[in-house]
Formats: C-alpha cells, structure tokens, sequence
C-alpha cells in the first residue's frame, strides 16, 4: 500500500491545465484519466478504464462488481 496517498496527490495536480488529453473518467471514482487496464478476471479481459490511484486496488482492476464475484467464484473452484 505504500505509494497510494502519493499518486492520490499527484492526481490532484497533474493534467488539468497543460494537457488537454485527459479524455477518459476513471470507472470508480470518476477521476479524469486516461488509462487503460485489463479486467482481472481473465475470462473477461474486457478493458477497464481506471486511475493511477484505483489500480494500486487489486479489487479495483475488475471493470465490473460482477467480474469481482466471478473470478472470486473461479478460484474457489479451482483450489
Ligand atoms: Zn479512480
Ligand atoms: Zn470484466
């Protein structure tokens, strides 16, 4: 967990003014960024749109709550 409160400051500062190509919203906080993750479930695959600082969340990487419970559901069957 070390280094989240740290891009969590540097998202405040970054990107609003210079540079107009932040074009995406984060899919859970709804911050401005534009990148792109897999979903973490690898059935899905599914591209996430997520911040810097959600994506230091591991449960964050799933695009959706239902992907979260699938892929919690496939590794207690294969264990
Ligand atoms: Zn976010
Ligand atoms: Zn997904």
């Amino acid at each position: 967990m070390e280094g989240s409160l740290r891009v969590f400051d540097d998202r405040m500062t970054v990107d609003f003014s210079d540079h107009a190509a932040v074009i995406g919203e984060c899919s859970h906080c709804a911050g401005p960024t534009n990148n792109y993750e897999n979903c973490a479930w690898a059935n899905c695959n599914d591209l996430v749109l997520i911040c810097l600082f959600c994506k230091q969340d591991p449960d964050l990487l799933f695009h959706t709550e239902a992907c979260k419970s699938k892929a919690f559901l496939g590794s207690l069957a294969s264990a």
